[in-house]
């Protein structure tokens, strides 16, 4: 029977589990800093070890008892966890435990790296993290797809990440709710001018409902689904995704694209001469991920994708994929109803900046996307300073 936990039930679950010995002292505290559910760490005093017990609600926390939201995505985050987990289990917290009626998936403690968009407002750079997202992504994409595994048991996995609920949260608020005038947006009454040409630019229009119905119908890899850095736990040498509550279907550049606009919006937080790091990252992101989904591809068995000219069409339209569903990013973060603390977080000038600076970056990326280099995304935000 579902019950939301408090830290002393918490506390008794993990005994009743036996996640700790006999003797050990237990401490729990709720973490979560996330918009949708409750975050409980345990901690053995006597020892140090610990676990994380995440625990959907019925609604989402950020809006409150008005929005009820499916118990079923704690089912789908723990799957897409341990699904992720086959292929490239270094990236991901180990999962110890799940209970669809409680909603629950008990993981790893990944409490010695930091949440990276935290690392990246304080300017730290964490070298790896591009090489390791790469090749999370580019792993996690080709063993879910028709050339990476069987095509019959695709289809069965692709039922079981049905996810139209989740999925609905992204349609709304990253696909349409920004650019028509909807009253989940969030903006400084300053941008109210920016925010109507937004909804009167019908060649924009026209492109996000072409990303948006390839997000409704391409089902081509598993995806994350909310891959933005604050799912993201880094360290110098060390990265975990976190957070696949959305996973679902969909087309190959999404979560590529997601990861691309969040280091965009980190960047444009910056001073200009402090961008370079997340350029780079954004470079070597998709570097790795064509490098390691290239290499894979050579262990296919569909008999097309040896073809020449089969696996170039693929990672054209990843390309495309990403760079047009980075814009889509980018603008939602900046006027819908989930915001960044990269930028939320300047003083009201430069985030008025920076926020134009977004809204022009994110509708260059949309409508330039099919001829637009990933190496000129970093010109491009030159190029819409004004
Ligand atoms: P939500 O779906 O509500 O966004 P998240 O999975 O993103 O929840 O978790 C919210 C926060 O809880 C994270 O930002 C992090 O601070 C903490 N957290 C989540 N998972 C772990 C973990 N495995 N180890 C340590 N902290 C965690
Ligand atoms: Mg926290
Ligand atoms: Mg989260
Ligand atoms: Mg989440």
């Amino acid at each position: 029977m579902y019950e939301p936990l408090t830290e002393q039930k918490a506390i008794a679950l993990a005994v009743r589990l036996g996640l700790f010995g006999k003797d050990a002292l237990l401490s729990c505290q709720e973490i979560g800093d996330g918009n949708l559910n409750l975050v409980f760490r345990i901690v053995n005093e006597r020892t140090n070890d610990s676990i994380i017990i995440k625990q959907a609600l019925p609604y989402a926390k950020v809006v409150g008892e008005s929005w009820p939201l499916t118990l079923k995505r704690a089912t789908i985050e723990s799957q897409a966890l341990r699904t992720f987990a086959s292929y490239v289990p270094q990236y991901v917290p180990k999962v110890y435990y799940s209970d669809e009626s409680l909603a629950i998936t008990v993981m790893e403690d990944l409490s010695h790296l930091q949440i990276a968009r935290r690392g990246l407002i304080e300017g730290k750079t964490f070298p790896k993290l591009s090489e390791h997202i790469g090749e999370f992504i580019a792993k996690t994409a080709f063993y879910t797809s028709d050339f990476g595994m069987n095509q019959q048991q695709k289809k069965k996995l692709a039922q079981q990440f049905t996810n139209p609920e989740l999925c609905k949260i992204t349609e709304d608020l990253v696909f349409t709710d920004p650019f028509f005038d909807h009253d989940t947006n969030n903006f400084e009454a300053e941008l109210r001018a920016d925010v109507e040409q937004l909804g009167q630019d019908d060649v924009l229009k026209c492109e996000t409902a072409k990303l948006k119905r390839l997000f409704l119908t391409k089902a081509d890899v598993l995806l994350h689904g909310d891959l933005h850095t604050g799912s993201i736990f880094a360290s110098d040498d060390e990265t975990k995704v976190i957070d696949p509550e959305f996973a679902f279907y969909g087309p190959i550049g999404f979560d590529l694209g997601q990861f691309f606009a969040n280091l965009l919006l980190n960047a444009l937080a910056r001073d200009e001469r402090d961008r370079e790091p997340l350029f780079h990252h954004i470079e070597k992101t998709w570097n790795v991920f064509v490098r390691t989904f290239s290499e894979l591809w050579r262990e296919s068995d569909e008999p097309y994708a040896q073809i020449s000219g089969v696996l170039q069409d693929v990672l054209h339209d990843a390309k495309i994929e990403a760079i047009g569903f980075a814009g889509c990013e980018v603008i939602r973060r900046t006027i819908g109803l989930a915001h960044v603390a990269d930028v939320d977080e300047l003083p009201l000038e430069r985030r008025l900046d920076a926020k134009r600076h977004a809204l022009r970056l994110g509708r260059a990326l949309i409508v330039q996307r099919e001829q637009l280099p990933i190496q000129a995304i970093k010109q491009l935000v030159q190029q819409t300073v004004h």
